[in-house]
């Protein structure tokens, strides 16, 4: 094309094309799923500057916020369409081939290490899955601020971009065309036509409802209509003028394929008297197909709603394709001053990285609607920091439609409703351990109803814990007003616990009587700390003593001073009392002499005092820190930061 101008990918963008293109990667269908959810994407943003701009939609069918998909049989095409917000060149791009993603590198290490292809999605490089099925693809768009362009490529390291006077104009949006490969081929052996992945349908008519049926799939939870360009064969009754005396075969119109009526047959089996002077033939049209039923699932009742729709309506939320279940969820309605439904999900799996970057790039991952329209996916006053690891959606009916997202930021029933998103969220996490018959407190329960559900709830609290514990350490931190809820889903594991984890009421239980402080011990490992000093003499004298590992912990103890009316006692700290010992009075009399002679010849060097205690039983002397100093681990993990 005379006009075309002409650009390098990326290197990394250009590598990551590569890897889909020559993968063996068996599920290409991912690539529907990707396009589909950019169309959406695309209508979301058109939908959202229409609240304040009503001229951005245009006219006629330029307001119909839809996805249109159509296969071209003979020139094996499959192109969908969205009049979503579009792309001007400089997006075309910026965005499919210039500027790689922070995603890109990070999903391509991942697939080294043996990840899943599926998984492209959620590292925001989804676009480049269209390689797994096409070898040559075009991009038309059209975008409000721009004219018509062209992007294409053969996924030969280079793409072009020229201004489109050939095709049809768009009004606005964009159309996806993909050219598809022939080793799209083997998708037409009849096995896989039968799991239903398979993509092309020049030779097969069948395959059109294949691909009904995978949009469909994709499609479930897209809030915008999605129509097929689909064949169907609808019946016609043409005039008959031929005698029809026997069962033999008739000669087929050309146009249509002729197919008698079963009932018809029967009846001149039965009788031949009497000739029908019509017959009825199927032919074959085209028509536009809606695919889904956009029935939002957060509107619905709880009640109503499966377990196995909520899985997958977590799955397309969070483009998390994984085989795993989400660990719990909670959906609910809120009503009165501040009406609102919500949908709340603790994923499966922490996402790679999680809390190295905790302070970097912790983002909300809750999705903003107001009545029904999507506002945002990056609005931080919904939830606090500690719980960024739930994925979801809030859809409120109080807040205002027409409002900039800064405003809707500063809007008083935002703190109503995070309040009653925070009291929730932690419910549902109570939950899992309320329902695993491997937490402590569920042990004694006659378990005759839970038998069933045994299986699949055990050991789920353990799992969280280990994916999202520390989340909860941080809630402890941040979140004053909800301390105690959130101590209450504490875990740890202690001189008693016996390689399991243990909870601060199970700790309770097992608390010695006249034992008035509950004793910790940080370090950085358990075995570093079971060989401590300090716990000669609890363990000889069976206390239970928390080991707390975490270097978070350390932060965590600062902030957790007390639960259920017990204080925390950090056992190599001053203050350790063990109950009431009659000797310790005369002992520390007979050997005053002896403490103040060490605490002369300590004079200058940082040492507070020197005390006779019963902490010890083998040790001689430990050396103790300050009830409000920093303890030896704090030190430590502080020369470790400072470099
Ligand atoms: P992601 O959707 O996670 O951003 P993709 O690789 O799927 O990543 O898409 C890359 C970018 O290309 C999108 O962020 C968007 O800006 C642009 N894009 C892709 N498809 C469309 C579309 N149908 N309409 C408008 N922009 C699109
Ligand atoms: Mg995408």
């Amino acid at each position: 094309r005379s006009n075309a101008e002409k650009f390098e990918f990326q290197a990394e963008v250009s590598r990551l094309m590569d890897i889909i293109i020559n993968s063996l990667y068996s599920n290409k269908d991912v690539f529907l799923r990707e396009l589909i959810s950019n169309a959406s994407d695309a209508l979301d943003k058109i939908r959202f500057l229409a609240l304040t701009d009503k001229e951005v939609l245009g006219e006629g069918d330029n307001t119909k916020l839809e996805i249109l998909m159509k296969l071209d049989k003979e020139k094996k095409i499959l192109s969908i369409r969205d009049r979503g917000i579009g792309m001007t060149k400089d997006d075309l791009i910026k965005n499919l081939g210039t500027i790689a993603k922070s995603g890109t590198s990070a999903f391509m290490e991942k697939m080294q290490t043996g990840g899943d292809l599926n998984l492209i999605g959620q590292f925001g490089v989804g676009f480049y899955s269209v390689y797994l099925v096409a070898d040559y693809v075009e991009v038309i768009s059209k975008h409000n601020d721009d004219i018509q362009y062209v992007w294409e490529s053969k996924a030969d390291g280079s793409f072009a971009v020229s201004e489109d006077t050939w095709n049809e104009p768009l009004g606005r949006g964009t159309e996806i065309r993909l050219h598809l490969r022939d080793e799209a081929k083997e998708y037409l052996e009849e096995d896989k036509l039968k799991v239903g992945v398979y993509i092309d349908f020049a030779i097969n008519p069948a395959c059109v409802q294949i691909t009904i049926e995978l949009v469909k799939k994709y499609s479930e939870f897209i809030n915008f209509p999605i129509y097929l360009w689909a064949s169907k064969q609808v019946d016609v009754e043409v005039p008959s003028d031929e005698e029809e005396s026997s069962d033999e075969e008739e000669t087929s119109e050309t146009a249509t394929t002729e197919e008698e009526e079963e009932e018809e047959e029967e009846t001149d089996e039965d009788s031949s008297e009497k000739k029908p002077k019509t017959k009825t033939v199927k032919e074959t049209t085209y028509e536009w197909e809606r695919l889904n039923d956009m029935k939002a699932i957060w509107l619905r009742n709880p009640k109503e709603v499966t377990e196995e729709e909520y899985s997958k309506f977590y799955h397309s939320l969070a483009k998390d394709f994984g085989d795993d279940k989400p660990l719990a969820w909670s959906h609910f309605i809120a009503e009165g001053d501040v009406e609102f439904k919500a949908l709340l999900f603790v994923p499966p799996n922490a996402p790679h990285g999680f809390y190295e970057n905790y302070y970097i790039d912790n983002k909300s991952n809750l999705k903003l609607f107001v009545r029904r329209v999507f506002i945002s996916d990056e609005f931080d006053e919904l939830l606090p920091k500690y719980l960024n690891f739930l994925k979801g959606l809030v859809d409120s009916d109080t807040l205002p439609l027409n409002v900039s997202r800064e405003m809707l930021q500063q809007h008083s029933s935002l703190k109503t409703i995070k309040k009653k998103l925070i009291r929730k969220a932690l419910d549902m996490i109570r939950k899992i351990s309320d329902e695993d018959p491997d937490e402590f407190h569920n042990k004694d329960k006659p378990d005759a109803e839970k038998e069933s559900e045994e299986d699949e709830k055990k050991g789920q609290y353990t799992k969280f814990w280990n994916e999202f514990g520390k989340s909860i350490k941080l809630g402890i931190i941040e979140d004053a007003h909800n301390r105690n809820r959130l101590a209450k889903l504490l875990r740890f594991e202690s001189t008693k616990s016996e390689g399991k984890l243990s909870s601060l009421d199970e700790y309770i239980s097992r608390m010695k009587p006249g034992q008035k402080d509950i004793f910790y011990i940080t370090g950085t490992s358990k075995e570093q700390l079971e060989k401590s000093p300090f716990l000669e003499r609890l363990m000889k004298k069976n206390y239970e003593v928390i080991f707390f590992t975490d270097p978070v912990d350390e932060y965590l103890m600062q902030y957790l001073m007390d639960y259920e009316d017990k204080n925390f006692q950090n056992v190599s700290k001053e203050g350790l009392k063990l109950g009431k010992d009659s000797k310790l009075k005369d002992l520390k009399e007979s050997f005053k002499e002896l403490t103040d002679w060490w605490k002369g010849a300590l004079f200058g060097v940082n040492v507070d005092s020197v005390k006779i205690s019963n902490r010890l039983d083998d040790t001689p002397c430990v050396v103790v820190t300050p009830k409000h100093g920093w303890s030896a681990n704090l030190e430590k993990i502080m020369q470790s930061q400072a470099l």
